[in-house]
């Protein structure tokens, strides 16, 4: 079957999961990665299409490029050890492709918990992770219950709740929750009222955001995407007032602080996004309480779901659903890709002496 599709959608084209996930491995190949790191990296990304996250998909590859040139991504890296007592693990990410780095520390971190019943896994200093949820299936998919605290070292581009500039970045929360036979439970969010790869795809495709989310270079709410990139930088808010701004905070002191790395108290000049993140996983069958949970979470979900639908509402779902709902629909049609998103992509590959009848066969466009 063919990879390209025809789209509804002026501007966008359609491309479906395999060929785009061989576009990606053929730009990250391009740029040094072995085959294992470019199937990893594009594999993620790709997922993150499928799952309805854009945002955190192949339109990253032109960042991830430019970062690779500047020298300061580093391809073929590891995570390495820095401390070890068992179920507590510190690992450093070497700024190497975080798609490597965290899927490493997950194996770690999971291989621990087994062994242990917990185990808590400090990353500092990879590359970007990209979407988090994709470690907390990793984690679900054997078994595990796991938190994931992270923030991120980039520009900011968050503004503290009661403040009027950017101070730290959309440090993401996470928590998976396995459920034998069935979906997991996969809550995975920025902390930011949106992820700030929406403002971008926002601005590709030249709409506004929704109130209440941005603010522009002087301090003034605006729904303009085009502040976040132009001199005076905007903020985005962060989610849910002093709560979400709160857990901002955890997250950048639990993921930026206690793992080792760093937390964000200046403009960084660079071009690269360096994530932290603290996990704690733990094995539920060591806890004993596997049948209650499950009968819990079976009764609990019947009864929220049972609740009158507000207007305009199809049905009320668990955190995840929406996910494996994307899913389902972009495998069977295909991910749609804005136009400029994808010329970025053919630009990344340009720079990686990849020509874009090549990128066009591999995404079966041609
Ligand atoms: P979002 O606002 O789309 O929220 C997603 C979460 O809400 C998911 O858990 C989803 O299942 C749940 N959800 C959505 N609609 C729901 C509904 N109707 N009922 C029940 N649950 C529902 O996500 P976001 O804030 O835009 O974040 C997007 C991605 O960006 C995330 O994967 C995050 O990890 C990633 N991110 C990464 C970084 C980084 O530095 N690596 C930074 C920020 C965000």
């Amino acid at each position: 079957m063919s990879g390209a599709m025809a789209s509804a959608e002026p501007g966008v084209v359609t491309i479906r999961a395999a060929p785009l996930r061989a576009v990606a491995r053929a730009i990250v190949g391009a740029a040094g990665s072995q085959p294992d790191e470019a199937a990893l990296v594009a594999g993620q990304l790709v997922e993150s299409n499928l799952t309805g996250h854009d945002s955190h998909g192949v339109g990253l590859l032109p960042r991830y490029v430019e970062v690779f040139r500047l020298g300061r991504l580093r391809p073929n890296q590891h995570a390495s050890i820095a401390a070890d007592t068992g179920p507590l693990l510190t690992l450093d990410g070497n700024m190497g492709y975080g798609q490597v780095i965290a899927y490493e520390a997950m194996q770690l971190g999971i291989e621990r918990a087994r062994q242990w019943g917990v185990a808590v896994v400090a990353l500092a200093n990879s590359h970007h992770i990209g979407r988090i949820g994709h470690w907390a299936e990793q984690c679900v998919a054997a078994g595990m219950v796991s938190m994931h605290y992270v923030n991120a070292i980039s520009q900011p581009v968050v503004a503290p709740f009661g403040g009027r500039d950017a101070r730290f970045v959309t440090n993401p929360f996470c928590v998976g929750l396995p459920r034998p036979g069935g979906e997991p439970i996969v809550l995975d969010f920025a902390t930011s009222r949106i992820a700030m790869g929406k403002v971008r795809l926002a601005r590709n495709r030249g709409v506004e955001v929704g109130p209440d989310t941005l603010l522009d270079g002087h301090g003034q709410p605006t729904c303009d995407p085009n502040v976040m990139y132009r001199l005076p930088f905007g903020a985005l808010l962060p989610f849910g007032e002093h709560k979400g701004y709160g857990l901002a905070v955890i997250c950048e002191l639990l993921g930026g602080a206690l793992t080792g790395g760093r937390t964000l108290h200046e403009r960084t000049p660079g071009r690269e996004v360096i994530n932290n993140m603290l996990t704690v996983i733990i094995d539920p069958q060591r806890l004993g309480t596997g049948a209650n949970f499950a009968a819990e979470l079976a009764q609990f979900e019947a009864w929220v779901k049972a609740s009158p639908l507000a207007p305009g509402v199809d049905r009320v779902r668990l955190p995840g659903e929406p996910e494996q709902e994307h899913r389902r629909e972009r495998h069977a049609n295909g991910i749609p890709i804005d136009r400029i998103t994808w010329e970025e992509i053919v630009r990344a590959g340009a720079e990686l002496r990849l020509a874009r009848p090549e990128l066009e066969r591999l995404a079966e466009l041609a």
